[in-house]
C-alpha cells in the first residue's frame, strides 16, 4: 500500500531506528515511546490489522511473536515485557499496518483508553 507509513518504514523510505529485521518482519523503536523500551514489530507485507489476518498469516504471526522475548532481553528487559496489539479504531489503532508493541522497563503504561 503506497501511502502506508509502516510500509514505507519497512521499505527504508522513511527512516526509523531499526532493532531487528529479517525477510518477514521489521522491528523499530516507537517514535513516541510510552515506556523506557518501546519497540514496534511489523510484517514487511502490508496487513492492515489483526482483523484482516487469515490462516495464511499464521506462520508469519507466530514468527513475529517468537522474536519478541529475544528482542526484549536484548534491550535489557530481563524480568519481562508487555505486548499490545491495538486492532481497529475501537482498539485504539492509529496506524493501519499491523504492529505489535513491545513495552518494558520503567514507566510501563497501562492499557490505552479510547474514549
Ligand atoms: P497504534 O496506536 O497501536 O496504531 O500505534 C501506532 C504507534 O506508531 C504509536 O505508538 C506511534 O507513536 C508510532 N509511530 C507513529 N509514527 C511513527 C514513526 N514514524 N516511527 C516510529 N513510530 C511511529
Ligand atoms: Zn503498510
Amino acid at each position: 500500500m503506497s501511502d502506508c507509513l509502516f510500509c514505507k518504514i519497512a521499505a527504508g523510505e522513511i527512516p526509523a531506528k531499526v532493532a531487528y529485521q529479517d525477510a518477514q518482519m521489521v522491528v523499530f523503536h516507537d517514535i513516541a515511546p510510552a515506556a523506557e523500551v518501546h519497540l514496534l514489530a511489523i510484517p514487511r507485507a502490508h496487513l492492515a490489522s489483526l482483523d484482516e489476518a487469515t490462516p495464511e498469516h499464521d506462520a508469519l504471526l507466530a514468527h513475529m511473536l517468537r522474536q519478541l522475548p529475544r528482542l526484549a532481553r536484548e534491550h535489557g528487559l530481563d524480568s519481562g515485557f508487555r505486548t499490545i496489539i491495538n486492532t481497529g479504531k475501537g482498539g485504539g489503532q492509529e496506524v493501519f499496518h499491523l504492529h505489535m508493541h513491545l513495552l518494558g522497563g520503567t514507566k510501563l503504561p497501562g492499557f490505552k483508553c479510547t474514549d
